[in-house]
């Protein structure tokens, strides 16, 4: 699958394009497409100044995502086909999203949780964190499912955060001829 794309040109998609809301698929090949893969998407998360990206957020509807809690480049982590046990503690934070611009969102997270996923190689680790780790681990975990943060809005958010996605929506449409609603030719679409 990988092999089939340009892995250089990969941007970060926004929200509401489809494949944020996909159920994401386990990596079943470990090679250098993958590596080259995880590379690219710490890139685009130092960038943006991302503590965490998702690979659905690149466009790709794969179980995979980096995370990075300090910012610092030798800190960057990698987790394929992950998998959270031991939630425990409840905590409100308010949290972004690199595919949802300017949007805001209280969301109750368990402040601790262990983390069960494989390396790039294929290898399997844990580890255990908690507050902002913990935190972005279920963010991220929550794009592998098609789960965004705008699950999580109050009324209140819901309203202050209209006029953003409003603006998202009039972006993606304008970039996306396609979405366009066209006469049916009668033809199934790709
Ligand atoms: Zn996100």
């Amino acid at each position: 699958m990988l092999s089939q794309i340009n892995i250089d040109s990969l941007v970060i998609v926004a929200y509401p394009d489809p494949v944020l809301r996909k159920k994401c698929v386990e990596v079943e090949a470990f090679d250098d497409d993958l590596a080259r893969l995880a590379a690219k998407m710490c890139a685009l998360m130092h960038e943006k100044k991302g503590v965490g990206l998702a690979a659905p957020q690149v466009g790709l509807a794969l179980r995979l995502f980096v995370w990075n809690p300090t910012g610092e480049d030798d800190h960057d982590q990698v987790s394929v086909n992950p998998h959270l046990s031991d939630l425990t503690g409840q905590v409100e934070a308010e949290e972004g999203c690199l595919s949802l611009p300017d949007v805001n969102v209280r969301v109750k997270r368990a402040s601790a949780a262990r983390l069960s996923a494989c390396n790039l190689r294929g290898e399997p680790y844990e580890c255990v964190g908690e507050d902002l780790t913990a935190r972005i681990w279920q963010h991220e975990n929550d794009h592998l499912d098609g789960r965004l943060i705008l699950d999580y809005q109050s009324p209140g958010e819901q309203i202050a955060n209209r006029k953003y996605l409003k603006e998202l929506t009039a972006k993606y449409k304008k970039r996306k001829p396609s979405m366009r609603k066209k006469p049916s030719t009668g033809r199934r679409g790709r």
